[in-house]
């Protein structure tokens, strides 16, 4: 059986510096907001290219304090694509926002650029844009649209450690980027994180203290803040994962190569363009007859998953909140299939299964 994912296996490649990283924690007998934190934050700071990282809780966290922090009227519209991961959508709904909802490109599952103007309002005042299963959205097109009409970006990164366009990293385009470090993720701790990137002082400074009680000073409050820190114990523990997270994309990127190479042309695979790093956290194709083809593949030996099973509009928390029709989504949602791709999975895994899906071919060919 090939597993779609073994999390046990990816990181016992980094077990003895993990040991040793925990232990460090243990011993030092200090466990919130001390030198793992601080060195976390300058590392991925120094990663991704941006003056400040905030290490917060999880990524839900990340993209609730930033958008709060822009401050935007209580109920502004923003746009936000209509097949993000649903936490997108509860942020923007969590800061006291009205999320707006773009459709996507079908060949990159990313916001469509082209759509943007039709959900403009009188309202709208940022972009909240996701970049999904590795791939950076059209961030130029994007940011000149944003720039035309004076609205503020927020980047989802959770799905985008280390992805580029133009060889400019996920992040560093918006006003903050916002990364969760979920285990499942290409930068995963061992538990829940997540983090705020910045170029912005006055953003950095509020995000700083807002994350602990809005404290700047113990036991001095000067904003409404919340509970949201980073441990130390996965500070040092990504610490460790940060180090080898280049060569990690790297090897996913081999895996994704066997892929492209070898798939069969009856599967629909994700577009590749020059100017794209994609970091393949999920190498997700598509099919119209989805979950056939997924129970087939579960029979032969291969797990996959499904990224999402239910579009954001779908869902009863959302009733009330979200309204109209979005086709694209509804496709996407209804023929995406996710295949094994992980630093635990030999070149050989994913060349079997590029052989097993030549066997569904008599089946599966036509649509
Ligand atoms: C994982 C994920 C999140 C949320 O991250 P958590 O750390 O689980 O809160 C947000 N957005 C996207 C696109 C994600 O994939």
């Amino acid at each position: 059986m090939i597993e779609y994912e073994n999390l046990a296996r990816s990181n016992s490649q980094y077990m003895q510096e993990l040991e040793q990283a925990a232990t460090r924690v243990i011993q030092s007998g200090w466990y919130i907001l001390g030198q793992e934190v601080a060195a976390f934050e300058a590392e991925f700071a120094q990663y991704i290219g941006v003056k400040h990282c905030i290490g917060v809780a999880n990524g839900l966290d990340a993209l609730i304090l930033s958008i709060e922090a822009l401050d935007l009227p209580k109920g502004s519209d923003i746009l936000v694509a209509s097949n993000t991961y649903i936490a997108t959508i509860l942020a923007i709904v969590r800061a006291g926002h009205q999320p707006v909802l773009v459709e996507p490109e079908l060949e990159t599952f990313n916001m469509d650029p082209a759509k943007l103007s039709g959900a403009m309002t009188n309202r709208t005042r940022a972009i909240c844009v996701t970049h999904l299963f590795g791939k950076s959205c059209r961030m130029d097109a994007i940011c000149a649209f944003a720039t035309e009409h004076g609205l503020k970006i927020v980047e989802d990164c959770a799905q985008s450690h280390g992805a580029k366009l133009s060889g400019r990293m996920t992040g560093t385009f918006g006003d903050v980027g916002c990364f969760s470090f979920y285990p499942t993720k290409n930068l995963g701790a061992l538990g829940d994180a997540g983090a705020v990137v910045t170029n912005d002082d006055a953003l950095a400074d509020r995000l700083r203290h807002t994350r602990n009680y809005g404290s700047k000073q113990k036991y001095v409050n000067d904003y409404v803040g919340v509970n949201s820190r980073l441990d130390e114990m996965q500070a040092a523990l990504l610490r460790v994962k940060l180090r080898h997270l280049d060569e990690m994309i790297q090897y996913k990127r081999i895996l994704a190569e066997i892929y492209f190479d070898n798939l069969p042309s009856w599967l629909h695979l994700p577009r590749r363009r020059d100017d794209e790093y994609d970091v393949f956290h999920i190498f997700g194709v598509r099919h119209k007859r989805r979950d056939e083809l997924r129970a087939w593949l579960l029979e032969h030996g291969v797990k996959t998953e499904v990224h999402y099973p239910i579009p954001p509009h779908r869902q009863k928390a959302m009733s009330g909140i979200i309204s109209g029709c979005y086709p694209i989504s509804e496709e996407l949602h209804a023929s995406e299939l996710s295949m094994p791709i992980s630093v635990g999975h030999t070149e050989d895994d994913i060349r079997t299964v590029c052989a097993i899906f030549d066997k569904a071919t008599s089946r599966f060919a036509s649509a």
